[in-house]
C-alpha cells in the first residue's frame, strides 16, 4: 500500500516546488493533472488573445486568510508594453507572476487578459499564451535538442536552431561533444547559469507567446555575462507584454512603467526617470545603493587587478 502511495506523494512535493519556484511548470500540468486545485469553470472558453494586454484591478491575495500578501494592487500592461516590478524580498513581487499564470485564484479583485477574465477561461489556453523565463531552469536528463525542442514538441529542427540562435546558444551547442545531441542536466553536461537562461530564453522564443513573464535571477550573473544575455532577452520581449520581476535596476531602465512593490502594496510607479525624480523615494533610494555597490565592486576589482 505504502508503495502505491509514493508517487503521489512524490508528486505533490514536486508540484508544490514548481508553484514555488515557478520551474519548467508549462507542460508538467499534463502529468501533475490530478493535483491541481484550480479548475476550468464550467463552460470556460479558450481565451482569445489580441495584443496580450494585461490588467490587475484592485487584486488582494494570500496564500492564506490570516495574511494577505498583495492588496488592491492595480495596474495595466498595454498590449506590447513592459512593466517591470521591483521591491525588497517577500514584497511580493513573484506572487504576481503566479496569479498570472493562475497557480491560485485571487480573493478579491480580478486579473484579466485582453479583456477576459483569466478565472473564467480554459487554463490550458492561458498557459499557452505565457511563457516564463524563470529564475533558475531546470534541465531535463536529455538532449540540449530535446531541452530546447520540448517548448513545442513537433517543432521544425531549423525552429529550433533559429531559437538557439537568437538566445545567442547556438554557436556554444555547436561546440558541445555531439553538438545537438549532447544530454545535458544532472547526468550529463552541466551548463553555467548563463547557458541555462539561454535555453529558456530560446525554450520561450520558440513558444513565442503572446506575453512573457521574466523572473530575473537573483544570484548576479558576472557582468560580462549579464551584459551579453540581455540583447538575447530584449529580442524575448520584443512585440510581446512583457512584465519583469528584477533585482538589477540597470536591467529595466527602459521600462515604460516601473511598479514598486513593499509589503504588497504599489507604493510607488512612474518611469525610471520620474521615479528618480522623487524626494525620498524609495527607487531612487534602491538605485542610488546600486550605484554604490557597483563602484566599490569596480575598485575591488581594479585593486586586485594584476596588470
Ligand atoms: P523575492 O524577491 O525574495 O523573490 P518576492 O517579492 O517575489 O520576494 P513572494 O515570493 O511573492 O515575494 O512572497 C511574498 C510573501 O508570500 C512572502 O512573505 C512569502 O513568504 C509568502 N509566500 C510565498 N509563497 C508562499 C506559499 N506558497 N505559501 C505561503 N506563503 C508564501
Amino acid at each position: 500500500l505504502m508503495d502505491l502511495y509514493m508517487p503521489l506523494n512524490w508528486f505533490g512535493t514536486y508540484y508544490r516546488a514548481i508553484q514555488k519556484n515557478f520551474v519548467d511548470m508549462e507542460n508538467m500540468f499534463e502529468l501533475l493533472r490530478e493535483e491541481e486545485e484550480i479548475v476550468d469553470a464550467p463552460g470556460s472558453a479558450p481565451l482569445l488573445t489580441a495584443g496580450g494586454g494585461i490588467e490587475f484591478n484592485n487584486v488582494t491575495f494570500g496564500y492564506s486568510p490570516e495574511k494577505m500578501v498583495l492588496r488592491n494592487v492595480s495596474f495595466t500592461v498595454p498590449a506590447g508594453k513592459t512593466v517591470a516590478i521591483v521591491g525588497p524580498s517577500g514584497a511580493g513581487k513573484s506572487t504576481i507572476m503566479r496569479l498570472l499564470f493562475r497557480f491560485y485564484d485571487v480573493q478579491m479583485g480580478a486579473i484579466s487578459i485582453d479583456g477576459q477574465n483569466i478565472k473564467l477561461v480554459q487554463q490550458q489556453s492561458l498557459r499557452k499564451a505565457i511563457g516564463v523565463v524563470p529564475q533558475d531552469t531546470v534541465l531535463f536528463n536529455n538532449t540540449i535538442y530535446y531541452n530546447i525542442e520540448y517548448a513545442k514538441i513537433g517543432s521544425s529542427a531549423d525552429a529550433v536552431y533559429e531559437a538557439a540562435r537568437s538566445a545567442d546558444i547556438h554557436e556554444r551547442i555547436l561546440g558541445f561533444p555531439e553538438s545537438y545531441e549532447t544530454k545535458v542536466g544532472e547526468r550529463g553536461l552541466r551548463l553555467s547559469g548563463g547557458e541555462k537562461q539561454r535555453v529558456a530564453i530560446a525554450r520561450t522564443l520558440l513558444k513565442s507567446p503572446i506575453i512573457v513573464l521574466l523572473d530575473e535571477a537573483t544570484s548576479a550573473l558576472d557582468t560580462h555575462t549579464e551584459r551579453n544575455i540581455q540583447a538575447a532577452l530584449a529580442r524575448v520581449c520584443t512585440n510581446r507584454t512583457t512584465i519583469i520581476v528584477a533585482h538589477r535596476l540597470s536591467t529595466i531602465i527602459h521600462a515604460d512603467e516601473i511598479l514598486v512593490l513593499k509589503e504588497g502594496n504599489i507604493v510607488e510607479r512612474g518611469s525610471h526617470e520620474q521615479l528618480l525624480q522623487r524626494d525620498n523615494g524609495i527607487y531612487a533610494d534602491m538605485w542610488q545603493q546600486q550605484l554604490e555597490n557597483l563602484d566599490s565592486e569596480q575598485n575591488l576589482a581594479e585593486n586586485t587587478d594584476p596588470t
